[in-house]
């Protein structure tokens, strides 16, 4: 067996898109995940099923101890001929110890990379609205740690210099000693009204900041309960915050939302949820696969010219579909003639999309409103075919048959449960870790509760959002209360009834 490859990764500071490309593949081809406790949970998300993930979490009281467990570890694995991805948080060489696992790795002769990673020093105060240097204040910055006891004698801490420097001093891992550290820079000459600011859990979603001066910021760090990890930032460039706080300012910020639709159809909410600034975690409770009778597709398709109007209820109908038509060597002029229904402008943005013309959409994106609407419009014994969900509701192909349509229901995809993480979903709702959850359709719903052992008590506090009515009753149904659902029954219409619920 050959020898295997060590990536030294920074993960950066949180955010999970503050990784970078380069540490994003590492952990894709990673056959061993080696993380801090920094590094955020949904990088993890990024690798290989099968991918080894050990946890390294260092107690400060423990540290010498076990990095040299680590460093053993990373060579063992690396010498059973493995790709050993270490990811540390920020970067890998700002106090991470990555110098001394990658000497580590030299010594035993061991092909590695370095890939650099955001440090916390700069992007922290960066997303709390400080920048490090500003051209009118300062132009240079220190970063410090804090760790180091500011009463041992021989302090490789150069107190009187940082004093001097009147640069911006950063300092890591300094919230047990941040009494003596503004001490320290008051007795060598910083003034006491210096500006402080402490920010904890910088780019999650617990951001939190605190700002004041060398004398006070003790006492209000201390009354909020701040703790490490938390990056101290000192200097004048801390009243800049006053004008660039950004990320505060975002409509969903702080905000942790589940998203439930199938993976193939999440990313869309779970973008806009980030764009607003909130996090989105994917626990996708259905993923949608063939109907259980392909052949009634299959026939109907081939019988399509037989058809006066062909109605479309979701973009996934939409799809299943025309992957039959191209499957039948068939294009859009098989449908000339035929006039299109949609249940919603997602939906009629779909077919549009493959160059049709949608000849109705109601004006409540729901069934009966499809019905409804094509009263008149469908003529007695003209031929309809539904092409929708195996499992949805009978209410729409009764209404049509009472107009005296001859209606063909066919179920052109079914929704099956999800491959969400249930573990990892149960572990953060029992931690309360969600502020609210996002349903776009019943089957998620009901899923979703399956999911959770219909233990819904799990769901105490957290708000319910639903894209419309017959989602809402879903939920109903399980003895839950709907906090809001949207007022236009769309994917945007759910997320502008969130944004307006959190910013009331
Ligand atoms: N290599 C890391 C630093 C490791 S030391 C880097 O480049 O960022 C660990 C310290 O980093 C913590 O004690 C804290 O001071 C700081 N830190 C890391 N991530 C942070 C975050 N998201 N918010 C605030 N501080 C953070």
């Amino acid at each position: 067996m050959g020898k295997g490859y060590v990536y030294l990764v920074g993960a950066g500071p949180g955010d999970p898109k503050l990784l970078t490309i380069k540490g994003a593949e590492c952990i894709a081809k990673a056959d061993v995940l080696v993380y801090d406790r920094l590094v955020s949970r949904r990088i993890l998300q990024l690798a290989n099923k099968d991918c080894e993930r050990i946890y390294v979490g260092k107690l400060p009281d423990r540290h010498i101890l076990r990095q040299e467990e680590i460093n053993v570890l990373l060579v063992k694995k690396a010498l059973e001929g493995k790709i050993v991805t270490r990811l540390k948080g920020g970067d890998p060489f700002v106090f991470g110890r990555g110098g001394e696992e990658a000497e580590e790795l030299v010594e035993a002769g061991i092909p590695y990379e370095i890939v650099p990673g955001i440090t916390s020093a700069v992007s922290v105060p960066a997303y709390a609205g400080i920048p490090v240097t500003h051209r009118d204040i300062t132009s240079s910055f220190t970063v410090i740690t804090g760790h180091e006891d500011p009463n041992k004698n021989q302090s490789a801490v150069h107190w009187e210099h940082l004093a001097k420097n009147m640069g911006t001093l950063v300092f890591l891992m300094g919230m047990e000693n941040l009494d003596l550290i503004c001490q320290r820079l008051i007795e060598y000459g910083l003034k006491v009204d210096t500006p402080v600011g402490i920010i904890e859990w910088g780019t999650r979603c617990e951001q939190r900041t605190v700002t004041g001066n060398l004398e006070n910021i003790k006492q209000l760090a201390e009354a909020e309960g701040y703790k490490n990890p938390a990056v101290i930032i000192v200097g004048q460039v801390v009243s800049l915050r006053q004008k660039l706080r950004w990320m505060e300012k975002r409509p969903l910020f702080g905000k942790r939302i589940i998203v439930t639709r199938s993976r193939h159809q999440a990313s869309m909410l779970s973008q806009a949820i980030e764009d607003l600034g909130g996090e989105a975690w994917e626990f996708p409770s259905i993923e949608l696969v063939p109907p259980s009778e392909p052949k009634r597709l299959q026939e109907a398709v081939r019988d399509i010219q037989n058809f006066h109007w062909l109605i479309f209820t979701s973009v996934n109908g939409v799809e299943a579909f025309f992957t039959e038509l191209t499957a039948q060597d068939k294009d859009i002029r098989e449908l000339s003639g035929i006039n299109l229904a949609a249940i919603g402008p997602a939906t009629k943005a779909a077919l549009e999309s493959r160059g049709l013309r949608v000849a109705f959409v109601p004006e409540e994106y729901i069934a009966e409103k499809v019905a409804e609407g094509l009263n008149g419009k469908i003529l007695p014994g003209e031929r309809i075919l539904l092409a929708r969900a195996e499992e949805a509701r009978e209410i729409l192909p009764e209404l049509l048959k009472k107009m005296g349509a001859d209606v063909s229901d066919i179920p052109v995809y079914k929704t099956v449960p999800g491959m969400a993480d249930k573990g990892e979903l149960l572990k953060m709702l029992q931690n309360r870790a969600f502020h609210a959850i996002t349903f776009t359709s019943s089957s998620t719903v009901r899923n979703f509760i399956k999911m959770i052992d219909g233990n819904i008590s799990l769901l105490d506090g957290i708000q319910l959002y639903t894209i419309g009515p017959i989602t809402t009753e879903t939920v109903s149904e399980f003895g839950l209360s709907v906090f809001r659902q949207a007022d236009n029954y769309t994917i945007q219409g759910l997320l502008n009834s969130m944004v307006e619920e959190i910013n009331h």
